[in-house]
């Protein structure tokens, strides 16, 4: 039996069973596929099912406001996909009527979808033979062939593909991708793969001569960088309410249209009490109606290329103070789409929030 037909028999017998496999639908494998990027499946499918009950179809998507998509994606990270799809949505809707276009080109220039997507969705809502290949896929081949090269040259990456090409089943280019995918994720794994019950065992080059654990070689990861965000967490009452002040993330930086506080960003986390703020906004708070709760203890949250570190300064004012930042009641503060280490801190230190007011600030600290 040949390799293609090996594999679909093997993927046949020992897929998952996970909704998106039900379906040949562009729309909801293309949702699939971009939530699935750098995620696991446990983590991944609640937002698919969120995701497709809100937006069922992309004309749907496309009526939809950004917030919102933010706001269901929230958790989920790598924000920019969430816009992407939102915004491929709209450029769907006016491009194609609100019709998934069907080639491999037209698919592949919709914003936010690269090679892979493009193949993923081609091969298997429309049935054309381009291969995929991701993480799982070049682990699986640099080891099958015994290819030592760095998987992150391109050249690499070329001959990977070139050797996907050569095998996809062309009656069944959806079935043989996600088998591909679904062997290096389950059998050929990152750590301990499989190799006494692999199928492949006796053609596997690294397995014969003992390189399992060497290949995929990879070049040496681009140093971490620190940063620092000094946040100022200001609340006030104003007419029965609480509010706190927002900040709207915009231009070329992480978590874009997310919402998180006023921010200064220190090239240090060790500074005390709150001179981050007192040039700028120290006429607004220095009031006698204001009082200064302290600061929290520095949280940090690792990105992939950037280790941040958090730290949170607290005031409560007992009258209306102007900021140039937008002021949210407490108990509307669930409209708003944040980052994850913003959600925790108003989740911990806001008690009641989402959906209230915050009766004791002092509690928020
Ligand atoms: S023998 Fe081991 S390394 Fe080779 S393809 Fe199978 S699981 Fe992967």
């Amino acid at each position: 039996m040949n390799f293609s037909r090996q594999l679909l028999c093997w993927y046949l017998k020992s897929k998952r069973d996970l909704p998106w496999r039900q379906t040949k639908d562009p729309y909801l494998i293309w949702i699939s596929e971009i939530i699935m990027q750098q995620t696991r499946i446990d983590q991944g499918l609640p937002y698919y099912q969120k995701f497709v009950l809100a937006w069922p179809t992309v004309a749907r998507l496309a009526e939809a406001d950004e917030q919102e998509v933010l706001k269901l994606w929230q958790g989920l990270g790598y924000y920019s996909r969430a816009r992407n799809l939102h915004a491929t949505a709209r450029m769907i809707v006016e491009l194609y009527g609100g019709t998934f276009p069907d080639t491999y080109l037209s698919i592949r220039n919709l914003k936010g979808v690269g090679d892979y997507t493009a193949a993923a969705i081609a091969s298997i809502a429309f049935n054309l033979p381009y291969p995929v290949v991701d993480g799982n896929v070049l682990r699986f081949m640099t080891r099958l062939y015994g290819i030592v090269e760095s998987v992150d040259l391109p050249s690499t990456k070329r001959k990977i593909l070139d050797i996907a090409v050569d095998n996809i089943d062309h009656r069944y280019p959806g079935d043989f991708n996600q088998a591909m995918m679904e062997f290096g994720a389950r059998v050929c794994t990152p750590a301990n793969p499989d190799c006494v019950h692999c199928i492949f065992r006796t053609n596997c080059l690294a397995f014969a001569l003992r390189q399992v654990e060497s290949i995929p070689a990879r070049a040496t990861k681009p140093p971490l960088r620190h940063r620092y965000f000094h946040y100022l967490v200001a609340t006030f009452e104003h007419e029965n309410r609480v509010y706190i002040f927002l900040n709207k993330r915009t231009g070329k930086d992480i978590w874009k249209n997310l919402y998180d506080f006023p921010q200064a960003e220190k090239t240090s986390g060790a500074e005390k009490g709150w001179p981050a703020y007192e040039r700028e906004f120290g006429k607004a708070l220095h009031t006698d109606q204001t009082e200064y709760l302290g600061v929290s203890e520095p949280s940090t949250c690792l990105l992939t290329h950037q280790k941040l570190q958090m730290m949170f300064y607290r005031f409560h004012s007992t009258e209306k103070i102007d900021l140039p930042f937008l002021a949210v009641p407490l108990n509307e503060l669930w409209h708003y789409p944040f980052p994850r280490p913003v959600e925790k801190y108003l989740s911990e230190k806001f008690p009641l929030f989402p959906g209230a007011h915050c009766k004791n600030p002092n509690r928020a600290l």
